[in-house]
């Protein structure tokens, strides 16, 4: 029997341990804690990777959301257009500036926010639309942006699981107005601790998101307005500094485990691609990267039948690390229930994944063997093995 966890971040970092180790002592002797030179060299690198003009480092894939919608005066009355289908931070920084969230239903092939009907849910106060490229898929970003002109919205691209995806060479986060992403351990690009960054490509934006950043502050100790502490620590972006270049290698490697995933499964009875007209007796199917240029943060199965729960069972028998992103829709989650945000009663494929949903080890470092033991339980359990 093989053990495979869903995520080992063991062999990356053991990789690059001693640069971690020079690298802290640099900034242990710099006494430079706060802001700084290997911030800035941080940012700097990660606006050319991204192809933006500017790239601020903070404290968190969600401080990041928030900072973006503070720099865009979110706020009471507006409405933001948000998938039902993501992690809760997208649409927890919206009701944190007292706007309103409207739940808008997803694709059920790529997972991504559905424009159609975020089109049928356009109000007269609605602000702007926070697409969220999920699981490292790029949603269509020619499709977004002429929805946003078409529609007069502000773009604030949820990025946190796709730093690195494209759509047609064009970077998530490059598009929007503002683009937020997460350094959490899990993502593609993880570091050692919490810290997230934002992008734009208007100075403006920059300019004001980096006054809110340290308190609305400018110049030291004159406050023009509310900001909060939204810092990334230099220490965290030495850390990360080393591991950016290591990120397009990071992705292949998921792009690589991906491509064996699928390979070893063609064909295989029961077990079908998620596009539209799959084959319906598949009570497995793979997801498909319609960009071509995803980065794989999760690879998401989708199980019919109600026979997700079982699979998942199945696989943790077999010592396969697994886990449901994300078991409850947003607009069924206690503290948004009770506040009554639109949408809520037409976002049925949401609805419908948060039941068939389970994610798979995808990590870069998999091995041979532990890529063909996870192969192996799918067929088996397709071919009713587990049932
Ligand atoms: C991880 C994540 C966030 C939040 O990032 P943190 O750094 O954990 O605060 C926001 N949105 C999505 C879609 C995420 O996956």
């Amino acid at each position: 029997m093989t053990t495979v966890p869903l995520l080992d971040l063991g062999p990356q970092n053991r990789a690059l341990e001693a640069q971690f180790e020079a690298a802290f002592r640099d900034v242990l002797r710099s006494n430079q804690f706060i802001m700084g030179p290997r911030l800035e060299a941080f940012e700097k690198d990660c606006a050319a990777f991204l192809g933006v003009k500017h790239a601020l480092g903070v404290s968190s894939g969600t401080d990041a959301l928030l900072l973006a919608l503070m720099a865009l005066d979110i706020g009471e009355g507006d409405e933001v257009l948000l998938p039902a289908f993501t992690f809760f931070a997208t649409a927890g920084s919206v009701a944190r500036l007292g706007a309103t969230p409207v739940w808008v239903d997803v694709d059920p092939h790529h997972f991504n926010i559905d424009l159609a009907d975020a089109a049928r849910k356009v109000s007269p106060r609605t602000r702007a639309i926070m697409p969220v490229h999920l699981f490292g898929q790029s949603l269509d970003l020619d499709a977004l942006q002429a929805f946003a002109a078409a529609h007069k919205l502000r773009v604030v691209e949820d990025a946190a699981q796709s730093m690195g995806a494209r759509w047609k060479g064009r970077a998530t986060m490059s598009v929007g107005d503002l683009g937020a992403t997460s350094f959490f351990p899990s993502k593609n690009l993880g570091g050692m601790g919490d810290s997230g960054l934002v992008t734009t490509q208007d100075d403006a934006l920059a300019e004001r998101a980096r006054i809110l950043r340290v308190h609305g502050m400018q110049p030291k100790y004159y406050h023009r307005e509310v900001g909060a502490n939204f810092r990334m620590d230099p220490l965290q972006a030495a850390l990360l500094h080393l591991k950016l270049p290591q990120l397009p290698g990071y992705n292949c490697a998921r792009a690589g485990n991906a491509l064996f995933y699928h390979g070893a499964l063609k064909g295989v009875a029961g077990i079908a691609e998620n596009r539209a007209g799959a084959d319906r007796a598949a009570k497995i199917l793979l997801p498909v990267d319609f960009s071509g240029q995803g980065i794989w943060n999760q690879f998401t199965l989708r199980v019919t039948g109600g026979r997700r729960d079982a699979l998942k069972a199945f696989l943790t028998e077999r010592k396969i690390g697994c886990e449901i992103y994300y078991p409850i829709p947003l607009h069924r989650q206690e503290c948004f229930v009770s506040r009554g945000y639109p949408g809520a009663d037409t976002v049925e494929v949401s609805e419908q994944l948060s039941a068939e949903v389970l994610s798979i080890p995808i990590f870069p470092e998999l091995t041979g063997e532990q890529r063909q033991w996870v192969a192996d339980a799918l067929a088996d359990f397709a071919a009713g093995k587990g049932a």
